[in-house]
């Protein structure tokens, strides 16, 4: 092992940002391998809640809480909720100085915590392929080339002592230690986006944080960002391939015909109010598919050396427990820690971080399972007021893992 270790990780998304941070704080040397040319490459997504329990802890680890409670969006935690024909069954606004789940637009979490890492931390546009083991028993990285596919693969040899997978749902290092592949939820998600100058009527129906809307098996889910704009996203329980059914095609997962998009989307939606709808009438042009994946409830593996994953790369769970960027950036807190309390014995630090990992996100999981299936189901169409209030009874009754799984607010309000 070299001395100190380096440590290589895969994917510059809150669970790798967070985890380079925190282990350059303890003077561990790191490098990210993200397949993006830089941060200006997608569109960024909508927004996070970042929970006091989770996100906020894994924040104060790297020492960046008073900087992201500066920028992030105490308003954003005000959730409403809609019958279809628009009638408000609950108008819940942050009471002044509540900090328990914050939003920031998920491109100001990423720039926060680009810009508390040494400079050169970050190698863009560098895909891997794969990780292999060589005869030496050391670690081979493949890269792919290019992020846009072209030109040749580059072999290349990794110097690090433990390789960490923080590349999301399709992990390239995952193989090395489980045979798991995500399947599909059985919803789907589309994403549009509307702004207060295409909308002039946002701010009243959505209000400033978060707005929900539900008939048995279709919803519309509304965030605010902090420009104003919003991020709806029409959810449906649907069979794999919402597009095709509707003859519909895509490039990267954004539709290439937007108005014949928004068509189908007004069909499926044509028993809600004229004021909702217009959430898809006055959306722009760029329309995401998004169908919802997840990993096996409690998956885990058997210890490999010198590798190991977190965030979603290792339990990825659909949006309904509100803690995958959390547990991402709680898991990079706990296993840089644990690398720095002993960083002779990387075996040792990744078997702690996996045990206190693979239960906790089992617990997640289960609770982001449960509360997809609840927020879907007839019963919660028939009365999601009643349904909320379950949902919010929960989080008094919250257990080992405090707010964290399908309990908590941030649940509550997407499962309510
Ligand atoms: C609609 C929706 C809403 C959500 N809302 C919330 C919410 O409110 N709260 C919450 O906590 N979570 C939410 N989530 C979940 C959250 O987005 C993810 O759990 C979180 O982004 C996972 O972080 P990560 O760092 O593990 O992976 P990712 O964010 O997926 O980052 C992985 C990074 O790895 C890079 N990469 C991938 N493959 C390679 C490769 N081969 N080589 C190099 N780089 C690679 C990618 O480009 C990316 O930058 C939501 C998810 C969805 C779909």
């Amino acid at each position: 092992m070299t001395t100190p270790p380096h440590v290589l990780v895969t994917g510059a998304g809150p669970g790798g940002l967070t985890l380079a941070r925190v282990l350059q704080r303890h003077g561990i040397a790191v490098t990210v391998l993200e397949r993006e040319a830089d941060i200006t490459t997608r569109d960024q997504g909508g927004t996070l809640d970042m929970q006091r329990d989770s996100g906020q802890v894994a924040l104060a680890s790297a020492g960046l809480l008073e900087e992201f409670l500066r920028v992030s969006r105490p308003e954003g935690q005000d959730m409403r909720m809609l019958a279809p024909d628009g009638s408000v069954l609950i108008d819940e606004r942050a009471a002044p100085g509540e900090l328990f789940n914050p939003e920031i637009d998920r491109g100001d979490l990423r720039a926060l915590l680009l810009g508390s890492l040494a400079p050169g931390t970050v190698r863009w546009g560098t895909r891997l392929d794969r990780v292999e083991h060589r005869d030496d028993g050391g670690l081979d990285a493949v890269l792919a080339g290019p992020p846009d596919g072209t030109g040749p693969g580059t072999r290349e040899h990794v110097t690090a002592d433990l390789v960490v997978g923080a590349d999301g749902a399709r992990s390239r290092v995952r193989p090395l230690l489980s045979a798991a592949t995500p399947s599909y939820t059985g919803v789907t998600f589309v994403e549009l986006r509307v702004t207060p100058a295409s909308f002039p009527g946002l701010e009243a129906l959505v209000g400033r944080g978060g707005m929900t809307t539900r008939t048995a098996g279709r919803a519309l889910f509304c965030q605010r960002l902090g420009d104003g704009s919003a991020r709806v996203y029409a959810g449906f329980r649907r069979p794999p391939g919402w597009a095709a059914e509707h003859g519909l095609t895509t490039t990267a997962g954004v539709l290439d015909d937007p108005a014949a998009a928004r068509a189908v989307l007004l069909t499926a939606f044509a028993g809600f109010a004229p004021e909702l709808r217009e959430l898809v009438v006055r959306s722009d042009d760029r329309i995401v598919e998004r169908p919802l994946e997840m990993l096996p409830v409690g998956h885990r593996w058997d210890p490999v050396p010198g590798v190991t994953l977190i965030g979603d790369a290792a339990h990825l769970m659909s949006p309904f427990s509100g803690q995958g960027a959390n547990s991402a950036m709680l898991d990079a807190a706990d296993l840089a820690r644990e690398v720095a309390a002993t960083p002779h014995d990387l075996a040792g630090a990744v078997a702690r971080y996996e045990a206190t990992m693979f239960p906790r996100a089992e617990h997640n999981a289960a609770g982001a399972a449960q509360g997809l299936e609840r927020f879907f189901s007839a019963e919660a169409a028939a009365d999601p007021v009643a349904v909320f209030a379950e949902a919010m009874a929960e989080v008094g009754a919250a257990g080992a893992y405090g707010d964290a799984g399908g309990t908590g607010p941030a649940a509550a309000r997407r499962t309510g």
